[in-house]
């Protein structure tokens, strides 16, 4: 009721919600509370969340943040959706999001833009800003986002919360609106890394429905939280500190990593070399996937219908014209142009190769440290309406995409302010170390 109150009262102004299901929620609430009578509790039970929208959740639509899902109930929920309903949480509603995940500003939803709660006048990053916002704000104590080349980390970081993108593979996908289908990933937005270890728990683990989960057994993500981080070796690499980043976030973050030489860390610098590749091979890679899993959107079996189309094509491209916004319909452009015979090789073929490389970058610097650290983000939280070329939204991802394309996890942790905006340090491990991530960010805090 606490939150559900403050939704009510202050998300008229930020936008941080697309649904909110109150009456399910006090539902559910009920329900934890008969549950807790009984002595029969979920680690999470009674907890107030909040999910992106583009979880699926049976019976709430589910809208992606775009005009073509805008009627959309799935008729199951997703898998991580399910897993917190076992773990006895409750949703109060699912949160604003850029279009298809396709941002970093959340500017590009059908349902408007989003406020970041700290300044009014910037906007929250994205593409899940919605989570981000409703969680700084205090309109939910934790939520989900996913994150493809940032859209947990960099929202995390611009609203100066805690947002951990895991390794590809640790949590099911089933039932997440696929964007690009090889770097999408789910994770938990909260205040603390203690509040992401028991999310992470929650929604962790093999799902026989995404053939891409990894069969691996889930750790308990709290028990190592307060371990010593004396001996710990702290990489920096040299590609984030250099042309473009903020004077000011430099300085918080270089202020972050003294708290850590204090509990006994050693750092020293290291080289991600093929980092300036990380964004071009990006956005070939991303769109090209796009442009394949948005071809489901035709107007006959999902989501928004034209009016009297005059046959099957017509229906086709009214329906798609309609229902997707700018940015998507870039995406599916560049996509379909680089998959298109003749440029394969090229463009998609090349990326793909490129992807390798950045992908071993990784593993030769996590041959000589333990963790990277760095910025989450160039700049702190911008102007809502400031980035009007796509190309200059796209270089705010020059730090979290190419964790993406390799594959390992990473967390941003609040890390001091730039005037009045939130700044994020990203921490970086190898391949399933987010035991360890969470236990280098929980001792920052
Ligand atoms: N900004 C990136 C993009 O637009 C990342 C988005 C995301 O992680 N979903 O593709």
């Amino acid at each position: 009721e606490h939150y559900l109150e403050r939704i009510q009262r202050l998300d008229g102004e930020l936008n941080s919600f697309i649904t909110v299901t109150a009456e399910q929620a006090l539902a559910s609430a009920d329900a934890a509370d008969a549950a807790r009578a009984r002595g029969n509790v979920g680690a999470l039970n009674g907890l107030p969340l909040a999910l992106k929208d583009l979880f699926c959740t049976r019976g709430v639509r589910t809208s992606c943040g775009s005009r073509m899902l805008d009627n959309f109930e799935s008729p199951y929920d997703a898998t991580v959706v399910e897993r917190l309903a076992a773990a006895g949480a409750l949703s109060l509603g699912k949160t604003n999001m850029d279009e298809f995940a396709m941002g970093s500003s959340n500017e590009n939803s059908y349902y408007g833009p989003v406020k970041n709660p700290w300044d009014l006048a910037a906007v929250p990053g994205g593409s899940s800003g919605g989570s981000a916002a409703a969680v700084a704000a205090g309109l939910v104590p934790a939520a989900l986002g996913t994150d493809t080349g940032g859209s947990i980390r960099q929202p995390a970081a611009f609203c100066g919360i805690t947002g951990l993108k895991p390794t590809y593979g640790r949590v099911s996908r089933y039932g997440m609106v696929a964007y690009a289908s090889s770097l999408d990933q789910a994770g938990p937005m909260a205040y603390s890394a203690e509040d992401c270890a028991l999310l992470l728990e929650a929604i962790a683990g093999h799902d026989p429905r995404d053939s891409t989960s990894v069969a691996r057994g889930v750790p308990n993500y709290r028990d190592e939280l307060s371990a010593s981080l004396s001996g710990l070796r702290i990489g920096l690499p040299r590609e984030y500190f250099g042309e473009g980043l903020d004077p000011g976030v430099e300085s918080a973050i270089r202020e972050a990593i003294k708290v850590y030489e204090g509990l006994g860390a050693s750092v020293q610098e290291v080289s991600l070399p093929h980092t300036d590749l990380a964004i071009p091979a990006y956005y070939v890679i991303a769109p090209a996937e796009a442009s394949s899993n948005l071809s489901r959107f035709d107007g006959v079996r999902f989501g928004h219908r034209c009016e009297n189309p005059s046959d099957l094509i017509d229906l086709y491209k009214r329906s798609r014209a309609e229902g997707f916004g700018t940015e998507v319909k870039r995406r599916i452009l560049m996509g379909t142009h680089t998959l298109s015979e003749g440029f394969f090789d090229a463009y998609y073929k090349k990326a793909q190769q490129v992807r390798r490389l950045i992908r071993q970058d990784f593993l030769d610097a996590f041959e000589e440290v333990d963790v990277l650290m760095g910025p989450a983000a160039p700049t702190p939280a911008f102007d809502l309406g400031a980035k009007k070329d796509p190309l200059s939204m796209y270089l705010q991802d020059v730090y979290t995409i190419a964790i993406n394309l390799a594959g390992i996890p990473g967390i941003s942790v609040p890390a001091g302010f730039v005037g009045r905006r939130p700044t994020g340090l990203q921490i970086l491990g190898p391949h399933f170390s987010e035991q360890h991530l969470l236990n280098v960010a929980h001792q920052f805090q």
